[in-house]
């Protein structure tokens, strides 16, 4: 690893060990100087994201730089409150005694994020992190540098490198970062590269955070609004071009309105992006080449029934509707994370089952339907990181839910007061008292056997 990044490593422990993070009133004034700073370099942002894959303007203050304002402001009203210790009723084997659990910084953190979203994904683990008092690297995504840019300058206008500092580059600067030893890391990638970042964790004995994905179920029975449901898996679907970590993987429908499904799909695609989406504003890019020829792959022998138009030279792929996908063909073995919607029908239970449990715990699971019967046994069935009935992707937007996977498509989770939590360790700490000291727990034990199996009761 470069000497720079070595020397910010030692820099933040001093700083850390020093004791330079622990004052409320001094994290909070860094909370509100990021906000400043965000505001001011808004539209700067929203161009990085643009050159970086041609997201929209609109989807970018939607899905970066709002939704970290709205932790920012979440984060500077409730610090106090997130930090305070919690008081709990001591117990009575311990009489006389009180207890409380302390909320503390881990001590120096590490970030990698990815390049869908990029900078929501970079600043909103921070929050969490310097909120709780903790010093902190991040390591954006090499895909986008653009936006890997602008996030190193508002760090470097906010944060001294002592405190929070960006370290840019690809899988070797990732690699070497990892080889130091964190306090705590915080990944949000693939499942593969998670695997890998466990494994560093694992040396030390760090404590993570895995953000990951899979494919994720859509489920749509035959008492759906059939014009809603198309409408809101169009936008969750092709948000970001498809590349959105929760966004539906592939359709389950049940047959009887498989048609009129897929017909209402075609509409709303063509109202939201035109007969011509690659000439859409609003209709993002493939982030490189590798992931274009990859979902080429994808598309190689399958039944598409709308789309399917590519451009290499533009990385474009268009929004693209598949029927009746084999289950062995590529585009069902892995994560898709682009712009193509496998649609596959059922008429019963038992196919879903067989579908869904094809594949690992996804991150997300949707279910449109009117009975509450049924969409209540899909959510309690299934294992997976959350969800949404009759709506897809929108759960990421209510900080009061913690978001996180489960299995291979994570481990933790974040956003509002849970991400200050997943940065702080709860340290249990009990007072006891000096004026009493019943002898009951002291050798010799002679005839106190009898008591030792009543003591659970007062724990
Ligand atoms: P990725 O795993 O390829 O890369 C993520 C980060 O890991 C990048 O910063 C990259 O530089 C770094 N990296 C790459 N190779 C590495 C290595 N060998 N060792 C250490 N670090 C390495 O993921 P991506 O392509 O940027 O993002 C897409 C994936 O992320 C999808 O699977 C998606 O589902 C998932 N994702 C999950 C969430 C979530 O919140 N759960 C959010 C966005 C994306």
């Amino acid at each position: 690893m470069s000497v720079t990044a070595q020397t910010i490593i030692s820099a933040q422990k001093k700083y850390f060990s020093d004791g330079k993070t622990v004052d409320l009133k001094y994290r909070k004034s860094f909370l509100k100087k990021l906000k400043g700073e965000v505001i001011s370099k808004e539209k700067a942002i929203c161009k990085a994201l643009y050159d970086d894959f041609g997201k929209s303007e609109f989807e970018s203050l939607l899905t970066e730089t709002q939704i970290i304002i709205a932790e920012l402001n979440d984060a500077i009203k409730n610090l106090k409150k997130w930090a305070k210790p919690k008081r709990v009723r001591p117990s009575l084997v311990n009489f006389p005694s009180s207890a409380k659990i302390i909320k503390e910084p881990y001590g120096t953190v590490l970030i990698i994020a990815p390049w869908n979203y990029p900078f929501q994904l970079a600043l909103s683990p921070l929050i969490g992190a310097i909120a709780a008092g903790n010093t902190a690297v991040i390591k954006p995504s090499e895909l986008v540098p653009n936006t890997s840019k602008i996030t190193a300058d508002i760090i470097k206008n906010v944060f001294s490198e002592e405190h929070v500092a960006v370290v840019e580059g690809g899988k070797e600067t990732a690699q070497a970062l990892l080889n130091e030893k964190w306090d705590y890391i915080f990944f949000t990638g693939s499942p593969k590269i998670g695997r890998i970042v466990y494994q560093a964790a694992a040396k030390h004995l760090t404590p993570v955070t895995l953000e990951l994905g899979g494919k994720n179920p859509c489920i749509v029975d035959e008492t759906a609004n059939i014009r809603l449901a198309a409408k809101r898996i169009v936008w969750g679907k092709f948000l970001n071009g498809g590349q959105t970590c929760i966004a539906p993987d592939y359709l389950l429908v049940h047959q009887n309105i498989r048609c009129e499904l897929i017909n209402a799909l075609k509409e709303e695609i063509l109202l939201a992006y035109s007969e011509n989406p690659q000439t859409s504003p609003d209709y993002p890019r493939i982030i490189n080449n590798g992931h274009f020829e990859r979902l080429l792959v994808l598309l190689e022998n399958q039944n598409v029934v709308f789309g399917g138009k590519t451009d290499k030279k533009e990385r474009y792929i268009a929004p693209t509707l598949i029927s009746e996908p084999k289950m062995d063909s590529p585009m069902m073995q892995e994560e898709i994370f682009g712009p193509i919607l496998p649609i596959l029908s059922y008429i019963d239970e038992q196919q879903i089952k067989d579908t869904i449990t094809t594949y690992e715990k996804p991150l997300s699971l949707y279910v449109f339907s009117k009975k509450s019967g049924f969409y209540k046994k899909i959510i309690r069935q299934y294992a997976f990181g959350g969800g949404t009935i009759n709506d897809t992707v929108v759960h990421f937007a209510n900080k009061r839910l913690p978001f996180g996977g489960v299995g291979h498509s994570g481990i933790g989770a974040y956003h509002g007061k849970k991400s200050f939590d997943t940065f702080s360790h709860q340290k249990s700490v009990v007072k006891r008292g000096n004026w009493l000291d019943i002898p009951l727990r002291y050798a010799p034990y002679g005839k106190k056997i009898k008591w030792a199996k009543k003591l659970g009761k007062f724990m």
